[in-house]
């Protein structure tokens, strides 16, 4: 063998070189393996392990190599030695570093072993066939099982889990495919132990030993959590009164029902329902009866339709319902007649039957809204329509309400800045006392001049001012501005005469009035007595707004009250008796064919009669021609007013027309005596 041969001279030429031999006899057999174990240290902590077996055939090869030469040419390689204690070496410290390693691995697993036992979520492994393959305590718990009892089973066996949202039956099979889209919240359902509510979070294993493949579940139950989350949602969509859903939620499922019909080209109606003076009901019965009547009326809503249609409360005494799939607008009609019906109908509020009627507006999507904005501000116009035909009633929405809506808006705008900038004002009509002919009085009437639409009667905007409550300072102004006029006028002419003002109802309710009223008397100077207040009947008998309490303490400070619009609100003989107004004014509508009519006739006499008992002043209101008033002066009734005596005027016209009475008055008394039994007929341009 030549090669063997090579190698053989080369290592006694190297031996010579050297001159070690025998083994382990000269210094460097001590200092080599010293220096390669040092060597041996500093690799062993350098390279990485999985170099390390690299590392050991690095070493372990020339020992090797040596000792096959060794085995055939029987030649001993030097360096032998020192490779020999690199390679025990080696071996020693990778052992050492091994024990190490294993130490740590069982710290490490003691470790985890006590994090799982005490670990407040429930961990649970299962294999790739669905096998549970380990429990950690709280998961135990949670399932009411034990780890030995559950482990081995079949995870549908031991427990049921489904999807919260969807209500869908959780697949293990299908988790495995794909863990990231699995749903956050789940209904653990296991055996008879109480449904929880909870979280999990899924890990796959991936080992590719036997059993190594499949879930980590780990799981935190979150029941409470979840309820109180439920409970803020409900409280937030839901009015407590009632426990409808609330305006948010309505909108919500109004948006949801518009893309439902949208998609099915179907239709769906939102009808927009306000009780009818339910402010009546609240200021007689008290707010708790009040809130009885709203929680009856919104069961009977409930009860009046089918269980998927919303019936929703937006506050106050204002409900919508929605309803989907009709077949016709005409249904629609019928649904709302039939909720308007389930609220006529008494309901029992704390022993009591109490009657509450209610006005409904009805729109339709797609023909009157498209959007649920749209839809709620035109059902709330149609229903603003169904009212000012007084109430209990349905109406459907049309354009024409929408014109109307706006104008009203914007009339209403306009008011607010009325005031301020001068455009209200007054007008007088006057009084007449029928047996002389002369000028007793005037009535204050309020007149808007409004830039644009003119100079604007009261029934345009008084309904509007009583609505947003601005009635109040309108009424204190228009108190004051009669007070000063009326002053004025008694500079120029010494007559004995008196204002009569409109009070609304809302200034009834406002507990400032006697002093309004009382500042008004003492900065203009006049006498109580030449100022008089005028109520309508209705008003008074209803006494919905509670003023007969600061009508009565009106009266104690020796204030005149009228009793306005008489004969249309049927008050009683003993009411009016009880309340002794200073003055009954007979409504327009029965001096209108008193002359024509002997059902008015017999109307107006009986008023005047029974004004005479009760020692009650009477006026009679809009008297128009000269047979009206023979009429009123035969029967014996003093006062009447009426365009036929002189129509409302302006303040300094009255002013004027005062002088000139007065002064023709002056020369009448100087001159020749007139007939004062014939009326006079008063107007500023006489
Ligand atoms: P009212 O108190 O019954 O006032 C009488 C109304 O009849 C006035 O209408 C007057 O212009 C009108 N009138 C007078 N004589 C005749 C007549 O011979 N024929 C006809 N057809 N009508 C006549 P006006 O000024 O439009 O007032 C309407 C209502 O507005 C008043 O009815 C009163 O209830 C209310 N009102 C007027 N001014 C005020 C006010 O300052 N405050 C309040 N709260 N209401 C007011
Ligand atoms: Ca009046
Ligand atoms: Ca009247």
């Amino acid at each position: 063998m030549p090669g063997v041969e090579v190698v053989a001279n080369v290592f006694q030429g190297l031996r010579q070189a050297h001159m070690i031999w025998p083994l382990g006899l000269e210094l460097q057999v001590v200092s080599g393996p010293v220096l390669v174990l040092l060597l041996g240290l500093i690799l062993s902590y350098l390279i990485d392990y999985r170099q390390r077996l690299l590392a050991l055939l690095l070493v372990a090869a020339p020992v090797l190599v040596s000792a096959l030469l060794y085995g055939s040419t029987r030649l001993w390689f030097e360096p032998m030695s020192s490779t020999l204690a690199l390679a025990v070496a080696f071996v020693v410290l990778q052992w050492r570093e091994l024990r190490q390693v294993v130490r740590a691995f069982s710290a490490e697993r003691m470790r985890a072993t006590v994090t799982l036992r005490t670990l407040a979520e429930a961990v649970i492994t299962i294999d790739n066939d669905g096998s549970i393959t380990y429990l950690n305590p709280a998961a135990a718990y949670l399932l009411g099982t034990s780890s030995a009892r559950a482990v081995g089973r079949n995870v549908d066996e031991v427990f049921r889990a489904v999807d919260e949202e969807r209500g869908r039956v959780f697949s293990f099979l299908e988790a495995n495919n794909d863990i990231d889209r699995l749903p956050n919240y789940w209904v653990l359902d296991a055996g008879d132990r109480e449904q929880r509510t909870v979280r999990a979070s899924f890990a796959r294993l991936d080992d590719p030993r036997p059993g190594g493949r499949g879930l980590i579940v780990t799981v935190t139950d979150v029941t409470q959590e979840r309820h109180l989350t439920r409970q803020i949602h409900y409280q937030a969509s839901h009015d407590p009164l009632t426990d409808l859903p609330n305006r948010m939620l309505l909108a919500d499922r109004l948006e949801q029902a518009i893309a439902r019909a949208a998609r099915a080209n179907s239709n769906l109606a939102v009808m927009f329902t306000d009780l009818d003076d339910f402010k009546k009901v609240n200021d007689s019965l008290g707010h708790v009866a009040g809130d009885a009547l709203l929680r009856a009326v919104a069961s009977s809503l409930n009860q009046a339709v089918r269980l998927e249609d919303t019936v929703g409360r937006l506050g106050g005494d204002e409900f919508v319902v929605l309803v989907e799939h009709l077949r016709n607008e005409a249904a629609a009609l019928t649904v709302a007649e039939k909720l308007a019906a389930a609220v006529r109908k008494p309901h029992k509020i704390s022993g009591q039957e109490v009657y509450v009627t209610t006005s409904i507006g009805v729109c339709f999507y797609p023909k009157d809204g498209k959007s649920a904005d749209e839809l709620l501000r035109n059902a709330d116009t149609a229903m603003y329509s169904a009212k000012a035909g007084g109430g209990d009633a349905v109406a459907a929405f049309d354009q024409t309400m929408k014109q109307n809506a706006i104008e009203r808006f914007t009339l209403e705008m306009d008011l607010q800045r009325a005031l301020v900038q001068h455009e209200l004002c007054v007008f007088y009509q006057p009084v007449i006392d029928l047996r002389t002919g002369a000028i007793v009085g005037f009535e204050a009437l309020i007149r808007w001049r409004h830039p644009r639409r003119g100079l604007l009667l009261p029934g345009r905007f008084i309904p509007m001012a009583e609505q947003s409550g601005l009635i109040v300072s309108i009424g204190e102004w228009v108190i004051r501005t009669a007070c000063s006029d009326l002053a004025a006028w008694l500079k120029d002419c010494d007559e004995h005469l008196r204002v009569a003002v409109n009070l609304s109802p809302r200034q009834l309710q406002d507990v400032r009035l006697p002093v309004v009223v009382e500042n008004a008397l003492q900065e203009t100077g006049l006498a109580t007595g030449c100022l008089e207040l005028e109520i309508t009947e209705e008003v008074l008998m209803s006494d919905a707004y509670g003023g007969i309490s600061t009508l009565n303490r009106l009266r104690e400070i020796g204030l005149k009250v009228a009793i306005d619009d008489f004969g249309t609100g049927y008050s009683s003989f003993s009411y009016l008796k009880r309340f002794s107004a200073s003055r009954l004014k007979i409504d327009r509508s029965f001096v209108k064919d008193v002359t024509a009519n002997a059902d008015d006739a017999a109307i107006v006499e009986a008023i005047v009669a029974m004004a005479k008992l009760l020692r009650v002043a009477v006026t009679a209101e809009g008297v128009e021609s000269l047979e009206q008033a023979d009429f009123f002066r035969r029967l014996g009734c003093a006062e009447a007013q009426g365009l036929y005596f002189g129509k409302p005027l302006e303040a300094n016209q009255v002013r004027r027309m005062l002088r000139r009475v007065h002064l023709g008055r002056n020369q009448k008394e100087s001159g020749s005596s007139g007939d004062g039994s014939k009326p006079q007929v008063f107007t500023d341009s006489q």
